[in-house]
């Protein structure tokens, strides 16, 4: 038999109930309430089928928002796929401080570097319905993915496929944002749990994982307005190590603001 509570109770075999019912959900496309209401109602053959895979899936690791191709951020869903990072919620913390430093300015222009999904660019666009946004990353299959959710979201942005500012010669921007690569390659987090299936080039830049940083530290100068700002996220230990090269930059007024965790997060400065 293949009811509802039949499939439930071998997936809890193998993966936690919650995200058994989370996988269930999606595909029957419905809500908590409805499966708790309609244990005895019996699965299709499509629909048990679809489920027995995604469950084979989850037990092997993949992560959730693969399987579901969808993660919440700044409260808008986003589709997500093998090519772009997973939206962390810790990211959130950049996008609001973006919207602080930009509020209330008028036709303020915002870069975004390596954005992945777009969930930053997105969500600023749409907090911050004056502002042009550019958005670029290096992977072209990561861009198919932003796009679509600036489709989705009816975000009107600006995309370049780009190593970093290698095509923006001349552009300058209100506020530059980033949520680099700065995992050291090597690090053992890269062979655990979701980051074993993210893009490898999303995640891990250089032995100490601050080459990336490094990069946009050094070019942004060039690429911001007067008084303009550069804001990105870094790893839970690189807090000193990223105010030092902000401070040889030249930046002036660095900031570093903790996460809910506490842990410093986001860092930046203006020129
Ligand atoms: N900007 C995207 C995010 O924050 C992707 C970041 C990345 O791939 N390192 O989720």
């Amino acid at each position: 038999m293949n009811t509802i509570a039949d499939v439930l109770a071998v997936a809890r075999e193998k993966i936690s109930i919650s995200e058994a019912k989370l996988l269930l959900r999606h595909v029957l496309t419905c809500n908590t309430a409805y499966l708790e209401a309609h244990r005895e109602e019996e699965l299709s053959d499509y629909a048990a089928a679809r489920f027995a895979d995604l469950l084979k899936r989850r037990a092997a690791g993949q992560p959730i928002a693969y399987l579901t191709g969808l993660r919440e951020f700044y409260g808008r869903n986003f589709a997500v796929s093998p090519p772009v990072l997973i939206p962390r919620p810790e990211t959130e913390l950049l996008v609001e401080l973006g919207i602080a430093k930009l509020s209330g300015q008028p036709l303020p222009r915002i870069l975004d570097l390596g954005t992945g999904s777009g969930c930053i660019a997105v969500s600023l666009a749409l907090e911050l319905a004056a502002a042009m946004v550019t958005a670029t990353d290096i992977s072209p299959d990561a861009l198919a993915v932003a796009r679509r959710n600036a489709a989705d979201h009816a975000a009107a942005l600006h995309f370049a496929e780009s190593d970093w500012f290698a095509e923006l010669d001349g552009e300058c921007f209100d506020l530059i944002v980033a949520n680099p690569p700065y995992i050291p390659l090597g690090d053992s987090h890269l062979s655990q749990g979701d980051l074993r299936f993210e893009p490898p080039q999303a995640l891990a830049s250089g032995a100490d994982g601050m080459e990336a940083i490094r990069r946009i530290i050094a070019a942004a100068p060039r690429h911001i307005k007067p008084g303009g700002w550069l804001l990105f996220e870094h790893g839970y230990d690189q807090a000193s190590a990223v105010r030092s090269l902000l401070e040889e930059a030249g930046y002036v007024e660095i900031e570093q603001h903790r996460d809910l965790s506490g842990i410093v997060r986001v860092s930046g400065g203006r020129v």
